[in-house]
């Protein structure tokens, strides 16, 4: 299978828009965004932070040759190193960065309240209504509160009916993949770690107008090695259960409070609770495959 030219694919797909012909420009996109998403499942075999950076330092020539924003390279440059290094890249080194959809230009760069978002593209001269937001994930991207909760309370049943009929022998066998090799006993145990955490992020959201997100343990793992897979399910249960409880009875204003996370920047309550949602949504997919070659 020869690789698509997505350039090529997005330049027809703007065309299409430009001449009214809006959903052939959907049609577009989705083949676009379908080709570049099954790629990416399957291709990838990048699983230390080591062979990463070796991959983004291989591709670093090509990007420079395409002239791209020169904030956007030293920037890129810095989060290579800083990941080769075993560190996290903060929200400093990769600020808030909008993208004017219309030329490509890179029209904002920097911390919240430090650069303010030009009224204009200085490049092209669109309005700022049309700059691109790149969240540092998706899981940001907030989801309607009601939804994410329904999403948060259903996951208990999903996890129970993951684990049914399995032995704990089946649990702990690992099953290789592109994230490395897990057991649905890890990822169950990982899911519990996250769990912990939002439930401790809720509590800091509840009782504080502007809580610091990493005040609190940044990731206390849970020695869920040593229960087992049933303890693992009920416990997630028992924890997701009382945090719905509490998120329920909190004040609407709760859901728009800003706590500041050193890796994302700026994040409200109601962008955690998507996030760790989606977080899990996307553990389905693995658990799923896991499961299916038991
Ligand atoms: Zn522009």
């Amino acid at each position: 299978m020869t690789d698509l030219d997505l350039a090529a694919l997005y330049r027809l797909s703007r065309a299409a828009s430009d001449l009214g012909h809006y959903n052939l420009s959907k049609l577009l996109n989705v083949a676009a965004v379908s080709y570049v998403n099954r790629a990416a499942w399957t291709d990838l075999q990048l699983t230390t932070d080591r062979a990463l950076a070796d991959a983004v330092a291989a591709l670093e020539p090509q990007l420079r040759e395409a002239q791209l924003d020169q904030h956007l390279l030293t920037a890129l440059q810095h989060a290579r190193e800083t990941v080769a290094a075993g560190q996290l890249v903060s929200y400093e080194e990769a600020p808030i960065i909008y993208v004017c959809r219309v030329c490509g230009a890179v029209v904002a760069f920097g911390a919240v309240g430090q650069t303010p978002l030009p009224e204009q593209c200085p490049t092209c001269g669109a309005g700022q209504l049309v700059f691109q937001f790149i969240p540092a994930t998706f899981y940001l991207e907030s989801a309607p509160v009601p939804i994410v909760m329904a999403q948060l309370a259903r996951t208990p049943n999903w996890l129970e009916a993951i684990f049914s009929g399995l032995t704990e022998d089946q649990a702990a066998r690992r099953v290789d993949g592109h994230e490395g090799e897990w057991s649905l006993h890890e990822a169950a145990g990982h899911l519990l770690d996250t769990q912990e955490l939002i439930a401790q992020r809720a509590q800091l959201f509840l009782e504080h107008e502007s809580p610091n997100l990493n005040a609190k343990a940044m990731w206390q793992s849970i020695e869920s090695a040593r229960w087992s897979a049933a303890d693992i399910v009920s416990k997630f249960r028992l924890s997701r259960e009382a945090m719905l409880i509490q998120l329920r009875s909190a004040p609407a204003e709760c859901w728009g409070r800003s706590g500041q996370h050193v890796e994302f920047g700026p994040v409200t309550l109601q962008q955690q609770c998507t996030y760790f949602a989606k977080h899990e949504h996307w553990h389905m997919a693995q658990m799923t495959r896991i499961r299916q070659a038991l």
